[in-house]
């Protein structure tokens, strides 16, 4: 298929509507649930993959556009993989991120274990019969304080494997080179590429 159709990104969150569309071709002209007025599904799924499965499926049948959605979380191994697919869920329930956050931070301060990952699951909706999935992770650990301002979510306190700094303290482009949701998109564009199709 040509590179010149209508995607809908689905996700209401600013920061991964546009981490998604930079790593999409700029030949495809990209939408927002939000400007359809469509509103968010409830996550009902028990895992990464049903999550974005689910929100994929939604979006398309209210829109009757390919729609890609992913879901994504933060595992912190200390705390039995929590929040995990709970993740946003945690940030409301706390009021803000950086309550999430310094919550997080106090739940595991005595804790010597700090291993934590973040995960995400992308999927495409292509038309009635064919949903395509795939997974990307990123292992890393808990930082000790809130660290720097840069990107969305717990960015500030997660410290990928092999470097110094969060997330929140390296540049969108860099953090796009290695995250979570890069390598689970390049993993779709191969199986889309078998799929003849491009995005
Ligand atoms: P959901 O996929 O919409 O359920 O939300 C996932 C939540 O996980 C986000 O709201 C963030 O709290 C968190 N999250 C996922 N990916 C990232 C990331 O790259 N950086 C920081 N937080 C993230």
């Amino acid at each position: 298929m040509k590179k010149n159709y209508l995607l809908l990104i689905g996700t209401h969150n600013n920061g991964k509507f546009k981490e998604i569309s930079k790593l999409i071709s700029k030949k495809i002209k990209k939408i927002s649930p939000k400007s359809l007025q469509i509103k968010a599904p409830k996550e009902t799924g028990k895992s990464f993959k049903s999550n974005s499965e689910l929100k994929a499926n939604f979006f398309f049948k209210k829109s009757k556009l390919i729609s890609l959605s992913d879901d994504s979380g933060l595992e912190i191994f200390a705390l039995n993989k929590k929040p995990g697919i709970y993740s946003a869920r945690w940030a409301k329930k706390s009021g803000s991120f950086k309550k999430a956050m310094l919550n997080i931070l106090k739940k595991i301060k005595y804790k010597k274990n700090r291993k934590a990952r973040f995960i995400c699951s992308l999927s495409i909706k292509l038309n009635n019969t064919k949903t395509i999935t795939s997974i990307g992770v990123i292992n890393g650990y808990i930082s000790h304080k809130i660290l720097g301002k840069k990107g969305f979510g717990y960015d500030p306190i997660f410290i990928p494997s092999r470097s110094k700094l969060t997330f929140g303290q390296i540049s969108r482009s860099k953090k796009m080179k290695i995250d979570h949701r890069s390598i689970a998109f390049k993993k779709l564009k191969k199986k889309l590429k078998l799929n003849k199709f491009f995005i």
